[in-house]
């Protein structure tokens, strides 16, 4: 019922005050073509764990055996305001085209970094939130990134395969880095039933919109290699600069 509520209601809003760029005010998109090629890169040359030196954002070998994320790949700084506009709005405008227009970003990260023919061999599962939370917000935006991802991609998405089991406080309220971490320890599961040798071989895409000390990715990372998967890579928006 909610749900349907806030569709009705996005779509007056969409009536009365068209979408326009954030930006430059172009007409169709929150989020234009060319405002995104005008945003400034995060590098991706860093352990997204103990910051040295790392091609791509691949988690460095002495880092390895206390994380279970093996690639990090970032977009852009949250401290960008446009980005910033974007990842709030979701909580008001029409999610589904700001979904349509942000996972755009998500996008170029995989097609700079993978080739086509492994687009098959992976997976895109987005960082799941606890089912009262989605049933009082009526919908997750990180799942809607992931679908919008999954058609732009063509790589397949898996919704139900992880799931969240304990409701923790948002990662974004916790101000110390090993409270995040204790905060978001064994909060996922794995869906038994979804799982067969041929979905584990695939290399995991898990998506989130911004990622801080990369606690969340991590943990759902810790969890989907117990269950036996072998590769995998964080993607995400935006990353926020460390907390002590
Ligand atoms: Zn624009
Ligand atoms: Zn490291």
């Amino acid at each position: 019922m909610l749900k349907k509520i806030r569709a009705i209601r996005s779509f007056f809003l969409d009536l009365l005050f068209p979408i326009t760029c954030f930006q430059c005010k172009k007409p169709g998109y929150y989020l234009c073509p060319q405002c995104v090629q005008k945003i400034e890169r995060y590098p991706n040359k860093n352990c997204p764990f103990c910051n040295v030196f790392s091609n791509a954002g691949k988690t460095c070998i002495k880092c390895k055996s206390n994380y279970a994320l093996d690639q990090l790949l970032v977009f852009t700084y949250y401290s960008n305001p446009l980005i910033k506009k974007v990842i709030h709005s979701f909580k008001y405008s029409s999610v589904h085209l700001l979904a349509r227009d942000s996972s755009q970003l998500l996008a170029k990260l995989i097609k700079e970094n993978f080739p086509q023919e492994e687009y098959s061999q992976s997976l895109i599962i987005p960082i799941p939130m606890h089912p009262k939370k989605q049933k009082r917000r009526g919908f997750n935006q990180t799942q809607l990134l992931g679908e919008s991802l999954s058609l732009i991609t063509k790589i397949p998405l898996a919704i139900n395969l992880l799931k969240k089991t304990k409701n923790t406080i948002p990662q974004m309220q916790v101000k110390n880095r090993n409270k995040r971490k204790d905060n978001i320890k064994k909060a996922f599961s794995v869906n038994q039933r979804k799982l067969s040798l041929r979905v584990l071989s695939k290399r995991i895409i898990l998506i989130d919109d911004v990622t801080t000390t990369g606690a969340t990715l991590n943990s759902c990372a810790q969890t989907l290699k117990q269950a036996g998967f072998q590769e995998i890579v964080g993607v995400v928006i935006a990353k926020q600069p460390k907390i002590i």
